[in-house]
């Protein structure tokens, strides 16, 4: 078996939103992609990922499981209807606070406000000098220190962007970070919070509908944090909270669920959780093929990026690996 799993987050028209600089795919670049997919792979049902786990079935050879993060209501709008169009089956990763309390997450706060300030570097100016004023009450690294422990450009940022998501979302204290991102987002794209979450993510009623139009939907977490980072009662909580909704979206205590790692970041700790909540497979993000399911907790995905937007698209390596056209490991990804 071969499997490719495919993670998306924004899919919307996004010439034609208010937010054009948010970083997602345009419309017809997913459909586009689908297309290709639908060439090249075929699609596997969440349900025969989780049978294969099982050992009740095999996979195809060259299977495609879409997976699409974070609840957003592009799923439902754009992307949602172009699957059932396909008959495409998908699973979705909502994060359980924004659903449960219309509330904004700061992942996204993030994303809204580099897409609404044209010089990156004004804004590192800006958030280094929030920074300063939390300096009294927390205990802080200096700049020098923040430069380098943030400084890694990642595969998709550039330095600044890289510098500010890995500072905002991670590196500073959990309080200090959400001031911050509070404090951004109010200036520079709206102080209310509350409508933007309401149009920015799915609510239940929505998620139900996906699920009755039989898409799998999985655990993403309830506040979207670094799981690595937090300590196992939080984790406790954010495992309890995920199943709190996928409970509610199915109606029954869910058994054999999919979590898909926020930030891709898990744990030893986080494993064991998960297998005593009933958790059967766990997505990452680390880049790559699934070639087999002996660690079912810890499969790779590729990012949409990683693959073609077009049906007659040369066909990229990542297909030739999956189709055992190159050997698997071969090249510097994996
Ligand atoms: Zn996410």
């Amino acid at each position: 078996m071969m499997l490719t799993i495919v993670t998306y987050h924004y899919v919307r028209d996004l010439p034609r939103t208010r937010f054009p600089e948010i970083r997602g795919l345009a419309t017809g670049r997913f459909e586009g992609q689908l297309d290709y997919l639908t060439k090249h792979y075929t699609f596997c049902h969440p349900d025969e990922v989780l049978a294969a786990v099982r050992g009740e079935t095999v996979l195809p050879p060259n299977g495609c499981l879409l997976t699409f993060d974070d609840g957003l209501c592009d799923h439902y709008t754009t992307v949602f209807p172009r699957l059932e169009e396909r008959g495409i089956p998908a699973v979705f990763f909502p994060a359980a606070r924004p659903i449960r309390e219309r509330t904004m997450l700061e992942v996204h706060m993030i994303h809204f406000v580099l897409a609404s300030v044209p010089d990156p570097r004004r804004l590192v100016a800006e958030t280094l000098n929030l920074v300063d004023q939390h300096r009294a009450t927390h205990a802080l690294p200096d700049r020098a220190t923040l430069f380098r422990v943030c400084g890694a450009a990642n595969r998709f940022d550039t330095l600044e962007v890289s510098f500010l998501k890995r500072l905002l979302q991670r590196e500073l204290p959990a309080l200090v970070r959400r001031d911050i991102c509070r404090v951004l987002f109010q200036r520079h794209v709206t102080a209310d919070l509350t409508s933007f979450a309401a149009e920015l993510y799915m609510d239940l009623a929505q998620l139900r509908c996906l699920a009755r139009n039989g898409m799998a939907i999985g655990g993403h977490g309830d506040v979207h944090d670094w799981l690595e980072l937090l300590g196992p009662s939080e984790q406790r909580e954010e495992i309890r909270q995920t199943l709190s909704l996928l409970e509610s979206v199915a109606g029954q205590r869910p058994a054999n669920w999919i979590m898909g790692y926020p930030y891709g970041s898990y744990s030893k700790v986080t494993l064991d959780l998960l297998r005593e909540a009933g958790c059967a497979v766990g997505l990452t993000s680390e880049t790559g093929l699934v070639s087999d399911l002996v660690r079912p907790l810890e499969l790779r995905r590729l990012d949409t990026n990683d693959l073609p937007f077009a049906a007659d698209a040369p066909v990229s390596e990542w297909t030739n690996r999956a189709r055992g056209t190159v050997e698997v490991g071969a090249g510097q990804a994996g």
